[in-house]
């Protein structure tokens, strides 16, 4: 039977092709911990273990799922957002580390004391934003909606694996699922990949449910529909904050300016892209 080591070695190779990449290398050992069950420090500690012949099988299904571009975060099925690690299913958008800044400027927002603000997350997905801001703001009352049924049970029982409460979760597209109700703040990740981008066929986000990526030709469709009716759901000063792909800020900003949002403001990512766009509902 081969050893961890010459295991890790041949997988790295396959993944990584001709000169590994240290990505590779890494997908291999988190992959074998999650077969063998077993922490990262023990495949270091015995290298020359022997695999046994299931083990040894079922890991190298999944570097053949891996090697055809399935994502790591959909064979371990949890990925981590906001120290918090969540289920993820291929019903859901793998939760993104640009999407916390859109979390950080939403705790900004909410006071840590004081009256408890009605927050909404469209298009929930996982739960990733709902989820960070009901956890780090317990007082407030937090709605999360989807339209897909398989996402919503996939939040909703990571709401139950963290023992968050304040959320509530509501089948619906947008804000259909929220009549007459009115929010402090609004915030959304919609999908905003044009759908002529030939990365939806060809990169690794094509194993992603096209309906959290895709939206129209320009790839604001949802910006502008979720930017419109999000108005008659905000309190007077209520805040709407929107993910957005990076040549998108200026664009964003228009339609928030046209539909007389005020206090409009755009912020950069960690990586310095224009990623999310800030405004207030009009009296
Ligand atoms: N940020 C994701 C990507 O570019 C897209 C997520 C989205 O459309 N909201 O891969």
């Amino acid at each position: 039977m081969p050893s961890i080591a010459s295991t890790l070695h041949q997988a790295t190779l396959r993944l990584g092709g001709a000169s590994p990449q240290p990505e590779a290398r890494l997908d291999a050992e988190i992959l074998l911990c999650l077969i063998m069950d077993c922490p990262r420090s023990y495949l270091h500690t015995w290298p020359e273990r022997e695999l046994d012949a299931q083990h040894a099988q079922c890991f190298m299904t999944l570097i053949e799922r891996r090697a055809t571009g399935e994502p790591l975060a959909y064979l371990t099925g949890r990925w981590e957002f906001w120290s918090m690690v969540l289920e993820v299913t291929p019903d859901t958008l793998i939760p993104r580390p640009d999407t916390e800044l859109l979390v950080e400027l939403a705790l900004q927002r909410i006071p840590m004391d004081g009256p408890s603000w009605h927050i909404a997350d469209l298009g929930t997905g996982s739960g990733a934003i709902a989820l960070a801001i009901a956890s780090e703001r317990p007082a407030c009352h937090v709605i999360a909606t989807d339209r897909a049924t398989a996402a919503l049970t996939v939040a909703q029982r990571n709401a139950t694996n963290l023992n968050i409460h304040n959320i509530e979760f509501r089948e619906g597209h947008w804000l259909a699922p929220l009549q007459g109700e009115t929010f402090h703040l609004i915030a959304s990740n919609p999908p905003y990949i044009s759908s002529l981008d030939l990365r939806l066929s060809t990169s690794d986000i094509r194993f992603e449910p096209l309906s959290a990526l895709a939206s129209g030709i320009d790839g604001l469709d949802d910006i502008r529909i979720i930017a419109e009716t999000a108005r008659q759901h905000l309190v007077t000063g209520g805040w709407l904050l929107l993910e957005h792909g990076y040549d998108q800020g200026d664009a964003t900003l228009q339609i928030l300016r046209n539909l007389g949002y005020q206090e409009i403001c755009g912020h950069r990512d960690f990586a310095g892209m224009d990623r999310v766009v800030s405004g207030r509902a009009p009296a």
